[in-house]
């Protein structure tokens, strides 16, 4: 039998931490240990390291992917490894994962087979405990909306109106909807809230994108929680929450030092949901690692039209970082998939003709690889295709993702990082260095200075290729009264379904003829920025029939077991 992902892991022989920090130009005082072989790297240390010039900025997308994920978190540890084999040094910089998913459908891990993030069990469990911050800081803004309406209202906040609910890092059905204030009178103030998974917290989302304390401490500020009767914002700074939950995040706002199962280092930083927010991790880790290495790889997540589209349009434009190159990730699943041949479903196991040899089918799926390497293109990034090499996988289906990127005129390399770590992933290193050495001509696409409403048809129309928007009524109310109350100049983020270029999660390939229907607008302020929900988007996820919590548990020496 293969082993498991976490058998391989256990094999690992971790290199000492401290050295593993020395390959980024960090010393002992600029760590602070969480156990052996986890670490905090201070604040003070990336103002040292901004004095030296920084490497090159590579993030890894890919093509629309399946409900399995097509390899992204994967091949950027793949690389990191294979850039290392080669001579560079090379930083990975991911997201922390969420408990919802490790005891849910998907399991734990960051990576996979020779090419994780080490140790796993760590980075699954609780890792230094910032998404508990992010957790008691959220819920305290709770607590002090709540209590506010209990102590008399003074702001004059609208209970109907507060849109700041509570959150918790468990998938938990339950608590989606509940009501709050039940009992006597002295127990608060009866209305509806619900729980969101942590992960989708805005508290998450600012955490990743703050550049500094005082930036962190300004963001929380800007939170709104909710409107007046008057229709005036109401924020965390008008009740006095903003400097607690600050104090709350200090040492969160820390990136995380790891290494990969090769022994290079692996910062994992933060973990924004990817529907309704950015997808991908810290602003100071990638500018940690960028100013630590020849080359920081970071992921941006699901297919390049949404993950990749708000890594430029928003994480860029708020680090000032320019992307030098980016890595679209294809697999041979995915572009069966996409033929309209082939079906799904998470928690099944895959179709058998799925993975009999059919190029033809492949074939059939490549508009979508073609569309997704334009859509990194429409950013003026240059763009290298990773064929994510499976198992099942048959030569003559790599070849044809192969020549449809070369004809594409993108870079392509099939990687192997999985089965064979870093040494699986040198030519697709290669490829990418010399894609980060082209000229770049990096551009958003739209100003900040457009009207709200013209950024989402930008971005539905250029990046997503819809023929055009469907605004509900409410929507166009509430984006012209975004504008009015003064954050017309924010970003903005669509929460689409990341199964489809379309709106509808059905439609596979390169949807044609079809509009991006927007239901709601929503404010988040203190992440900075507007966005615009177009389908059904869960915030709180529930957990499977089987959840992967059942297979979890500790075995005789006090090791954990059943972590995938
Ligand atoms: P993404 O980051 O794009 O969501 P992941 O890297 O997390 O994708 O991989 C998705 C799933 O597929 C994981 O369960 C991972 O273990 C598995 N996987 C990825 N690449 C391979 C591969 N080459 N061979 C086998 N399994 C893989
Ligand atoms: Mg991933």
């Amino acid at each position: 039998m293969t082993p498991s992902d976490l058998e391989l892991a256990r094999r690992v022989a971790l290199r000492p931490l401290a050295d593993v920090a020395a390959g980024m130009g960090l010393g002992p005082d600029d760590l602070d240990p969480y156990g052996r072989d986890v670490a905090k790297v201070r604040l003070p240390a990336l103002a040292r390291l901004r004095e030296r010039p920084p490497g090159k900025y590579v993030v890894v997308t890919a093509i629309t992917p399946t409900p399995l994920g097509e390899g992204k978190t994967a091949t950027a540890v793949g690389l990191v490894q294979g850039l290392s084999r080669r001579g560079r040094r090379a930083v990975v910089a991911l997201r922390q994962p969420s408990l919802g998913p490790t005891f849910g459908i998907k399991g734990g891990a960051a990576g996979a087979g020779h090419s994780q993030v080490l140790p796993m069990e760590r980075l699954n469990l609780h890792l230094t405990g910032d998404f508990h911050a992010v957790t008691a800081a959220h819920n305290l803004l709770a607590a002090v909306v709540d209590n506010h309406l209990y102590q008399g209202n003074p702001l004059g906040l609208d209970p109907a109106r507060v849109a700041w609910r509570r959150v918790m890092d468990v998938n938990d059905r339950a608590l989606r909807n509940v009501v709050l204030g039940l009992g006597d009178p002295q127990d608060g103030v009866p209305r509806q809230g619900g729980f969101d998974i942590t992960a989708a917290s805005e508290v998450m989302v600012l955490l990743s994108l703050a550049t500094s304390l005082r930036d962190l401490r300004a963001r929380l500020g800007r939170l709104v929680v909710g409107y007046t009767r008057d229709d005036q914002p109401v924020t965390a700074e008008h009740l006095g929450a903003a400097g607690a939950m600050a104090a709350l995040l200090r040492d969160a706002l820390a990136p995380n030092l790891l290494q990969t199962s090769e022994g290079t280092p692996a910062l994992v930083h933060t973990g924004p949901f990817g529907n309704i927010a950015t997808g991908s991790s810290s602003v100071l880790a990638c500018q940690l690692g960028l100013h630590g290495a020849d080359y920081l790889v970071t992921e941006a997540g699901f297919g390049a039209d949404l993950g990749a589209e708000r890594f430029f349009n928003v994480k860029c434009r708020v680090s000032g970082l320019t992307p030098d190159a980016a890595v679209v990730v294809a697999t041979v699943r995915a572009l069966k998939v996409h033929s309209g041949h082939y079906r799904i479903t998470p928690g099944r196991p895959l179709p058998p003709a799925l993975l009999e040899e059919n190029p033809a089918d492949v074939e059939a799926g490549l508009g979508n690889l073609s569309r997704q390497i334009g859509v990194v293109r429409g950013f003026g990034v240059p763009v290298v295709v990773a064929v994510n090499a499976f198992p099942g996988d048959h030569p003559s289906e790599h070849e044809v993702i192969v020549r449809a990127a070369r004809e594409a005129g993108a870079r392509v390399a099939v990687s192997h990082a999985v089965a064979r770590g870093g040494e699986g992933a040198l030519e697709l290193a290669q490829a990418v260095e010399e894609a980060a050495h082209e000229p770049g001509d990096f551009r958003f696409t739209y100003d900040l200075s457009d009207p709200l409403l013209a950024k989402l048809g930008a971005v539905a129309t250029r990046v997503y290729g819809a023929d055009g928007l469907d605004v509900s009524k409410a929507a166009l109310r509430d984006l012209r009264r975004f504008e009015a109350l003064g954050y017309g100049g924010l970003p903005v983020v669509i929460a689409k379904t990341h199964l489809s270029l379309s709106a509808d999660p059905r439609q596979r390939g390169v949807p044609h003829g079809w509009r991006l229907p927007v239901r709601e607008v929503r404010l988040a302020a203190g992440a900075g920025y507007v966005y615009a929900i177009s389908g059904e988007m869960r915030t709180m996820p529930g957990l499977p029939a089987h959840p992967a919590a059942e297979r979890v548990d500790l075995g005789e020496m006090g090791e954990i077991v059943g972590l995938f």
